[in-house]
């Protein structure tokens, strides 16, 4: 049964703000944090716990006993009060979550917001700095064993370095402005990781790291992020900031096993890793190669490019759902072992085709062309 303060409750939900999660924006929360004056849903009141009773005292709506005096309070306050506090100074490089989004960006933000109160104290915003330095864990190019690195990037060089010894030059430098970072890729099997994707020497390199502690990937995360977003402000001073946060680092749209197969109805079905980052589709023996084996860049549907939906495989048992990628060059003929998986690999590769292309796809896509142009014979962009 219900009793009165639980009534209470449910009418406050009802009011705008309160119907989604203070946290991460997802609908119906069930849970409340009683001495922050919050409603929040389940996975955000288990971080909420995490924290502590000192920060955040955490009950179900329905589950728990409420005091009159707890329920004023979140009469007091509520979401909408609570963000124009909490989230006063976020800083416009800042990924705010939401529901989708990994476990580390999530917690960290909740820690940001209630914990550290970084967005209330704009000092406490370390990562705005323009440099930073520290260690990270690096996996081995050709292994699966990682190393302790030390990190440094710099703004002001637009470069993210990394050093196998402190006294000695850099091994890698990797250039800030042309740096996509990937947020905790499930693949990596650590919770805080990112993976770096950059150039080098004209082709796509991966370089894969993580930290115990989530408020170090988170820090460097956003330190990346913002060098980024200030590196834009300089080259293009008169695009809208809100513009320009929208070309910086992004997950990947969606990533896994897809069988691929060559130009011709004889040639063999061979498993690849696939990974759609943004616009360009690459594709790799292991998900954590350093290297893909070919890259296909992914236009808009009014320079030729489409996807195909096929019925009949050519005979390979576990390749049961193929479709094609058409580009102007060449059909990709691709398959998905279940249904399932066509259908999400065919929605965001359409959307993909009818968004319109950035002036950033476009230096994405003349890379891959003067890469395909300048090695015909051994050709990496035609790889199997
Ligand atoms: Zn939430």
């Amino acid at each position: 049964m219900e009793d009165h303060n639980q009534k209470l409750l449910q009418e406050l939900l009802k009011k705008s703000g309160n119907n989604v999660c203070a946290d991460c924006g997802s609908p119906d929360p069930e849970w409340a944090s009683y001495n922050l004056g919050i409603f929040i849903c389940m996975r955000c009141a288990i971080i909420h716990r995490g924290m502590g009773a000192h920060i955040s005292k955490v009950k179900h709506l329905k589950l728990d006993r409420w005091e009159d005096s707890q329920v004023q309070r979140m009469k007091e306050v509520g979401n909408t009060a609570a963000k124009n506090k909490y989230e006063e100074r976020v800083p416009p490089c800042y990924r705010r979550p939401n529901k989708n989004d990994p476990q580390v960006l999530i917690e960290q933000w909740i820690r940001a917001k209630y914990q550290r109160e970084e967005f209330c104290h704009p000092e406490r915003q370390s990562y705005l700095s323009g440099t930073m330095e520290g260690f990270l864990m690096k996996r081995g190019k050709e292994e699966n064993r990682y190393h302790r690195r030390k990190f440094v990037l710099s703004e002001n060089e637009d470069t993210l370095k990394y050093h196998v010894k402190e006294d000695k030059e850099p091994k890698g430098i990797l250039k800030l402005s042309e740096l996509n970072v990937a947020l905790a890729p499930p693949k990596i099997g650590y919770m805080n990781s990112m993976q770096l994707t950059f150039m080098k020497d004209g082709t796509t390199r991966h370089i894969y790291v993580y930290h115990e502690e989530s408020e170090v990937i988170n820090n460097w995360y956003t330190a990346i992020r913002c060098a980024q977003l200030h590196l834009l402000q300089v080259a293009f001073p008169s695009t809208p900031q809100s513009d320009l946060v929208l070309r910086l680092p992004k997950d990947f749209a969606r990533e896994g096993w897809l069988w691929k197969t060559g130009p011709r109805p004889s040639d063999a079905h061979r498993r690849r890793w696939f990974t759609l980052d943004n616009r360009k589709l690459m594709y790799h023996d292991e998900p954590l190669d350093a290297y893909p084996k070919g890259e296909i860049f992914v236009g808009h549907e009014s320079n030729g490019y489409s996807i195909k939906v096929s019925n009949t495989g050519n005979g390979c048992k576990e390749a049961r759902f193929p479709f094609q990628l058409v580009t102007p060059e060449r059909t990709f003929c691709l398959a998905a072992t279940t249904h399932e998986d066509r259908a999400c690999w065919l929605l965001v590769l359409q959307q993909t085709i009818k968004r319109p292309l950035t002036p950033q796809d476009s230096t994405v896509e003349a890379t891959l062309v003067r890469k395909r142009t300048s090695s015909n014979s051994i050709s990496i962009f035609s790889g199997r």
